[in-house]
């Protein structure tokens, strides 16, 4: 846990949030602020700050993430339709909290990224 990390306080359930999914490893919660009808923030655990600080030590949490967002993907009935995962990786790629995480956003068709 990081002091003033606000994903940390969540986890810690400092903070309140709409979880959809937590294990060991991860925690899957609802962005306050949804861009799609479906707008998920799955998170590991561990402070990792960003892409910027993974390693091979650390980096396995990722393919969890991964497998943890097709699981919420089938689940939350979205799977076929699809949907996009999502890092956003400091000032200039849009990062806002320091804490990495990864964006499953569905519901809506979204066109071209660019
Ligand atoms: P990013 O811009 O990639 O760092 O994404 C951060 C996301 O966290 C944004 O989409 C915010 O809407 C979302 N967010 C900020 N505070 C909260 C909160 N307390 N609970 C859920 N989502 C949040
Ligand atoms: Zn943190």
């Amino acid at each position: 846990m990081s002091d003033n990390c606000l994903f940390c306080k969540i986890i810690a359930g400092e903070i309140p949030c709409d979880k959809v999914y937590e294990d060991d490893l991860v925690i899957a919660f609802r962005d306050i602020a949804p861009v799609a009808p479906q707008h998920i923030l799955v998170v590991p655990k561990m402070h990792i700050v960003s892409t910027n600080d993974l390693n091979e030590s650390n980096a396995s949490v990722v393919s969890h993430i991964f497998v943890t967002a097709r699981n919420l993907a089938s689940e939350l009935g979205f799977a076929e339709n699809g949907y996009r995962i999502i890092n956003n990786c400091g000032a200039d790629g849009g990062q806002t909290v320091g804490h990495l995480h990864f964006h499953i956003i569905a519901g809506r068709h979204g066109g071209s990224m660019f």
